[in-house]
């Protein structure tokens, strides 16, 4: 579950990071009020679940009351990578001797969490790592020990921070640990964490993801999940009980069960395809769900086709064709459907759609037919392909 940026440096507040103060707002008479109150120069920042809001003009600095008006009215609305900017953060500006990078992440293979933090922050830290990943600490944490001052000096020092600011970097890292650890975050990030001219250090941004399955330890916490800049599928989905997750494609995945959603992305994805989702009916799905599956998927405009891809099991394949039947006669879906059956009930199943002789539905019978036929279509309907 990603957080907004303000929700997150509410967390960093929380647990002694220096952030500075601000408010959230929606409107843009809001905004100037709230930068009236913190005072100038202030920055009014898009709040989005997406990086790169800087380059993409949501970031911008105003001298007074004038410019925080024209900037509010100008990022209210706009769209930065597909995500519409409803509500803005305004807080008092900081003057920037040095822009850091700091992370705490959980490292799966080395079973440990994982401290980074680099000098060169600010920018893509993702091609830091490329380009120049001697420039990028990386330090595992005992989990039964914490992180200690000492290691977080040690990598302040390591990574080569301003001799004057190695306390101010390892206060920084140990609360940025500690907001990662008792939050139950899967990702607590800083980019840039900032040294200002009277060398105080201090988070600018905030990119915090906690865990879901967590947050029943973190009542406190609940109330940032129903955050109306949650992608709306996928708001609708977990309202439904369906698992639903929105991917850059062009190609609507439909399975049941997990694992096999997993190996149809891979499959459509070998074939030269985009998934545009994941979407798993769950096991056991009834007709109804099937049509509520669908309608999801075809809620998302970029989708060009669409694979449904039924292993029978639990499920029942002649439900799925029911579903499938009664999708079509509500929806009347304009894009192409390539249908995979298999497994319990596939011959009722089949005979079903042959019978209903539902417009642009093909039949495949191989996970590698139906990806290579959905792959094709969607290139006919002028898809990334
Ligand atoms: P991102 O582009 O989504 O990562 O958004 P950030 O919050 O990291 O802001 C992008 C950039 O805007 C930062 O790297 C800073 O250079 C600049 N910026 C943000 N806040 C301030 C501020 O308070 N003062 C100044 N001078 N620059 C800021
Ligand atoms: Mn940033």
């Amino acid at each position: 579950m990603d957080l907004l940026e303000y929700q997150g440096k509410q967390l960093f507040a929380r647990h002694g990071l220096r952030v500075s103060s601000g408010d959230a707002v929606s409107t843009v008479e809001e905004a100037v009020e709230v930068a009236d109150r913190v005072g100038y120069p202030v920055v009014v920042k898009a709040q989005v679940l997406i990086g790169g809001r800087g380059k993409a003009g949501g970031v911008k600095l105003a001298d007074d009351a004038a410019q925080a008006r024209e900037h509010a009215s100008n990022i209210l609305g706009m769209d930065i990578h597909g995500h519409t900017v409803r509500t803005l953060w305004i807080e008092h500006a900081s003057d920037i001797a040095t822009e850091y990078y700091a992370s705490v992440l959980l490292d799966r293979s080395a079973k440990k969490p994982l401290v980074m933090f680099s000098v060169e922050g600010g920018v893509d830290i993702e091609e830091v790592a490329e380009r120049t990943p001697e420039k990028l600490i990386r330090s595992h944490v005992d989990p039964l020990e914490g992180l200690s001052r000492e290691q977080a000096e040690q990598i302040a020092r390591d990574g080569g921070a301003d001799d004057d600011v190695i306390g101010g970097v390892a206060d920084a890292l140990v609360a940025l640990y500690e907001v990662w650890l008792s939050e139950d975050a899967t990702l607590a990030e800083i980019n840039p964490l900032i040294v200002t001219p009277d060398r105080e250090v201090k988070a600018l941004d905030a990119k915090v993801s906690l865990d879901g399955n967590a947050l029943y330890r973190h009542p406190e916490n609940q109330s940032l999940s129903d955050s109306e800049n949650e992608d709306p599928i996928e708001r609708r989905a977990k309202q439904e009980g369906v698992q639903y997750v929105k991917l850059d494609g062009d190609i609507g995945i439909l399975g049941n069960g997990a694992g096999l959603v997993m190996s149809t992305l891979d499959v459509v994805a070998q074939a030269g395809g985009a998934p545009a989702n994941f979407l798993d009916a769950g096991g056991g799905s009834d007709a109804e769900k099937i049509k509520q599956a669908v309608s999801l998927i075809l809620a998302n405009d970029s989708v060009k086709a669409v694979l449904f891809n039924i292993f029978g099991g639990i499920t029942r394949c002649d439900e799925v064709a029911k579903g499938l039947i009664a999708a079509f006669s509500d929806i009347k879906p304009t894009v192409p459907f390539v249908v995979r059956l298999d497994g319990t009930n596939d011959v009722e199943g089949r005979r079903l759609l042959a019978e209903a002789d539902l417009p642009n539905v093909h039949a495949a019978h191989t996970m590698n037919e139906a990806a290579e036929k959905v792959v094709a279509l969607a290139a006919a309907q002028g898809g990334q392909g």
